[in-house]
C-alpha cells in the first residue's frame, strides 16, 4: 500500500492547478453572476486533457487512470466547483457511457468530437416524475421499421441546452420494467430534440442546467447505446464510476473552501489577535482539514480499485456520501470562518456554500447512497 502520489501525479496537480488558477478563478463571479458556461474556455480544457481524461489515445484521449481523473476534477473544483461539474458531467457520464457501452463506429463518430472540445457532452436519465426512482422514466422509444422515435422530457440535464452529443434514457419495453429501459445517443439538432427551461439555480450557476424535449424524434438504429433493455444496467455502472468524480468534486470544493477559511483566520483580526489564534476557531480548521483527508482516501481507494477493474457500487457510494456531506460542513464553517464577510459576494465563502448542496443530491441523493450502501452490505 503506498499513499504517496507518483512524479507524474504530483506534475498533474501543479498543471491542472495553474490553469484553474490562471484561467478560471478571475472569472468566477462573472459566469456565477451571469448563469454562463464560458464556451470559450472548452478548447483550453481541451488542450490539457480535460475533456477526454480517461478516454483512449486513439480518440484524442489523455488516457489517465481514475485516481487521475479524481486529481483533476478536484483541483477544478477547488477554483470552481461550476466548472468541476461541466467536466465531470462531460466525462464521467457522457463520453463514458458511450466509450463503455458504445460501439466500434459509435466510439469513432462521437468521442473525438468530446475529447477535442467541439462538442459538451450532456447525459440524460432524471425526469420530472422519476429522480431517486429513475427507472419509473415515462420517456419511451419505438421502434418504427429502421428508426426508433423517442418522446418524453429529461429534466436537470447538465448541458440540456449547450451540449452537441447527449445519451438518453428511454422505455423500450414498459412490461419489463428497468429491463426493459435502453440508452441512446442523439446529436442536438436532431429533428424533434430541443432545449427545455433552463433552470435558475442557487449554485452552481456556471453549468448549464436545462429540459430536454423529445417530440417524435426520430433517430436511426444506429444510435441505440448498448444492448436494447440494457440501458438502466448499464446506467448503474456508469454511475458507479461517476460518482468518484462527484466524490472527487467534494473534495475539491471542501479544499477550496478551507484554504479560504484558514488564509481568512490568519488575517482577521479582532479581540486584538488573529481570530485563527482563538481555539474555537482552530478547533473547526483541525476539523475539517481531518475530514477532507478521510474524504480523499475514500475517493482514492474507490478510485484506485476501479484503476484494477472492480466493481466499486460500495466504495463509489461510501465515498460520494462521505465526501459531499463533510464539503457542505466545511462550506458551512467557511462562511462562519468569515462572519458577516462569509455572507457577501466579495468573498468566495458564500460561493462555495450555495454551490456545495448540489453534490449531496446529484447522482444519487445521500438517503439514496445510503441505500446503495445498505443493500450492498446486506447483500454480503
Ligand atoms: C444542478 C443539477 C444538475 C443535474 N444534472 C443531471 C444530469 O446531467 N443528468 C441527469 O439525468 N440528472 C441530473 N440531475 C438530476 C439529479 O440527479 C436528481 O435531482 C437527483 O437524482 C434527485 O432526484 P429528484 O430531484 O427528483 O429528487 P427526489 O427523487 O424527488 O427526492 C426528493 C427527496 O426524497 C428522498 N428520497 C427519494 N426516494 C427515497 C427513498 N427511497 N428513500 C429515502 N429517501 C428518498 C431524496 O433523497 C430527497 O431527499 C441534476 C440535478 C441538478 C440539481
Amino acid at each position: 500500500m503506498d499513499f504517496r502520489p507518483t512524479d507524474e501525479q504530483q506534475l498533474l496537480r501543479r498543471t491542472v492547478r495553474e490553469f484553474a488558477e490562471a484561467e478560471i478563478r478571475p472569472h468566477v463571479m462573472e459566469w456565477d453572476e451571469a448563469q454562463h458556461f464560458p464556451m470559450d474556455l472548452l478548447p483550453k480544457l481541451a488542450s490539457l486533457g480535460l475533456t477526454g481524461i480517461q478516454l483512449a489515445e486513439e480518440f484524442g484521449g489523455a488516457a489517465l487512470s481514475s485516481v487521475d481523473y479524481c486529481i483533476c476534477i478536484e483541483e477544478l473544483a477547488r477554483v470552481c466547483p461550476s466548472i468541476a461539474l461541466s467536466v465531470a458531467a462531460h466525462n464521467g457520464l457522457c463520453a463514458s457511457h458511450i466509450n463503455m457501452f458504445g460501439d466500434a463506429r459509435q466510439k469513432a463518430q462521437y468521442l473525438p468530437r468530446l475529447v477535442s472540445g467541439e462538442v459538451l457532452g450532456a447525459w440524460g436519465l432524471t425526469e420530472a416524475s422519476a429522480g431517486s426512482d429513475a427507472a419509473g422514466m415515462r420517456t419511451t422509444a419505438v421502434r418504427q421499421g429502421e428508426c426508433w422515435v423517442i418522446n418524453g422530457a429529461k429534466t436537470f440535464i447538465t448541458h440540456g441546452k449547450i451540449g452537441g452529443v447527449m445519451v438518453v434514457m428511454a422505455v423500450t419495453d414498459r412490461a419489463k420494467g428497468h429491463r426493459g429501459i435502453s440508452a441512446f445517443v442523439v446529436e442536438h439538432g436532431a429533428p424533434g430534440m430541443s432545449a427545455g427551461k433552463k433552470e435558475n439555480k442557487l449554485g452552481m450557476r456556471a453549468s448549464d442546467t436545462s429540459e430536454v424535449v423529445f417530440q417524435d424524434c426520430r433517430v436511426s438504429a444506429a444510435h441505440l447505446l448498448g444492448e436494447e433493455g440494457q440501458g438502466f444496467i448499464n446506467t448503474l455502472q456508469v454511475l458507479d464510476s461517476g460518482r468518484i468524480g462527484i466524490a472527487a468534486l467534494s473534495v475539491g470544493l471542501a479544499q477550496g473552501a478551507y484554504e479560504a477559511a484558514l488564509g481568512y483566520a490568519k488575517e482577521r483580526r479582532q479581540f486584538g489577535q488573529p481570530i485563527a489564534a482563538f481555539q474555537a476557531i482552530q478547533w473547526k480548521l483541525a476539523d475539517n482539514a481531518t475530514r477532507i483527508e478521510a474524504a480523499r482516501l475514500l475517493t482514492y481507494r474507490a478510485a484506485y480499485l476501479k484503476d484494477r477493474g472492480a466493481r466499486t457500487t460500495r466504495e463509489s457510494s461510501m465515498a460520494k456520501l462521505f465526501a459531499s456531506e463533510i464539503a457542505v460542513k466545511a462550506a458551512d464553517d467557511c462562511v462562519q470562518i468569515h462572519g458577516g464577510y462569509g455572507f457577501v459576494k466579495d468573498y468566495p465563502a458564500e460561493k462555495y456554500f450555495r454551490d456545495v448542496k448540489l453534490l449531496t443530491i446529484g447522482e444519487g441523493t445521500s438517503e439514496i447512497q445510503r441505500l446503495v450502501i445498505a443493500r450492498q452490505l446486506l447483500s454480503e
